[in-house]
């Protein structure tokens, strides 16, 4: 007979996106005519730039043709594209070898399926409020979780856990609440892991939001992190990749368990679980990835990083204007508002949909420490920003 998974049980319901849907629909079931303006989302909008076309259509060409055209490639990523990454990450002055890097379809089914390499009972801590995927896909593994709770009186990075973690989970700059993490902070859980030989999965995916030096752009920038961290990256949102699907991972060479044997235990694991369970990324993609590192491809995706800051500084701007409590915006695309006069997330999206029209996504989606607060996004059209802002500035009765 089969079963299911009986730790489905444990997620909740995946209610948040759905419920703005039902509650937008409704809005405008009633007041058909009403124009919204969405700052919510985390879903990119500007185009892909020149460069990366480039190297999408020059691909494209090569498999259209017998002499150039390939099937399956490496599984753990094109090796052109892999010294590409070593060698950027050589300008920021770290040493990652190509073969420490495993392209990706992106950075979400890493962050769920690195887990399956570690034991079905460590104590994985994530933060609250958090990225769904991380929460989810441990509690379907049936592992146990720590919250880590990030809140305003912590600067929205959470203190070590009191509680001995074996996997720790981090991300910065961070989905919701837009907080990068310093490097003493860094330093912090780097410790607590070696420590207490844990591991640190740290999602960079949004480093490239990092505009103040203070803040590290990646965990190896902290040292000794190689011993006890694994780096997940993304093109989704610092290239707009989020349709075309590219991430790596970092798993450094000599980076182990107690348990394990011998020297790069994990990358061993981690390659000898992707070669069985994954194909290697689109070709296609990864040539538009090798674009994104080339001059004018990272010059092209700067100038649009920029433009997304804008749009945060524009929100941020007006919202404090309003006395609002604005938190993130500045290394990040998020902004994490605290809701005005005590009212919880929901209160505060229906308030802002029915006298301004702007959605933005309830804080209380990403844990219980979200509740209270609010996430709007820099990931919108300039004009759909500026018709939201001046929308919450004309019409918000506060
Ligand atoms: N990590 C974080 C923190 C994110 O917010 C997102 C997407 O929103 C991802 C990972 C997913 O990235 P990808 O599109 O590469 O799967």
């Amino acid at each position: 007979m089969a079963k299911i998974n009986s730790n489905f049980k444990n997620l909740s319901k995946n209610y948040l996106f759905s419920e703005i849907d039902k509650r937008v629909k409704l809005y405008l079931a009633a007041h058909p005519r009403a124009k919204i303006f969405n700052l919510g989302v985390g879903n990119t909008t500007e185009p892909i730039v020149h460069a990366v076309i480039k190297g999408l259509k020059r691909k494209v060409g090569e498999l259209g043709r017998r002499e150039t055209y390939t099937g399956y490639g490496n599984f753990q990523g094109d090796m052109i594209l892999r010294e590409a990454l070593s060698k950027w990450y050589r300008k920021r002055g770290l040493k990652i070898s190509p073969s420490e890097i495993f392209i990706s379809d992106g950075a979400k089914s890493d962050c769920a399926n690195i887990s399956s390499i570690f034991a079905p009972d460590s104590r994985v801590a994530i933060c609250d409020p958090v990225y769904p995927v991380y929460r989810d896909a441990n509690l379907l593994a049936g592992k146990k979780l720590i919250y880590l709770a990030a809140k305003e009186e912590n600067g929205f990075f959470p203190s070590l856990p009191e509680e001995k973690a074996d996997l720790i989970f981090l991300c910065s700059p961070n989905n919701p609440t837009g907080a990068a993490a310093k490097a003493s902070q860094l330093r912090e859980f780097v410790d607590y892991a070696i420590k207490n030989k844990a591991i640190i999965i740290f999602d960079a995916a949004y480093s490239e939001y990092i505009q103040e030096k203070e803040f590290p752009k990646s965990i190896y920038q902290i040292e000794g992190s190689r011993k006890c961290a694994i780096e997940i990256q993304s093109l989704s949102k610092s290239a707009g990749f989020t349709g075309i699907r590219l991430g790596w991972t970092i798993v450094p060479n000599g980076l182990r368990t107690e348990d394990a044997l011998g020297e790069g235990e994990i990358n061993r694991l981690w390659r000898r679980r992707q070669s069985t369970m994954f194909n290697g990324a689109s070709n296609i993609a990864q040539e538009g990835g090798l674009a994104v590192f080339s001059e004018a491809g990272q010059k092209e995706t700067q100038k649009q990083i920029k433009y997304y800051l804008e749009n945060a500084n524009l929100i941020k701007e007006e919202l404090e204007r309003l006395k609002l409590k604005v938190f993130g915006g500045v290394n990040a695309p998020y902004l994490w508002v605290k809701c005005p006069g005590g009212l919880s997330s929901w209160e505060f999206f229906d308030k802002l949909l029915k006298e301004t029209q702007v959605i933005c996504t309830p804080g209380a989606g990403f844990g219980i420490c979200g509740e209270g607060y609010v996430r709007f996004s820099a990931f919108a059209k300039r004009e759909e920003i500026k018709k939201g802002v001046e929308s919450i500035k004309k019409n918000l009765y506060l």
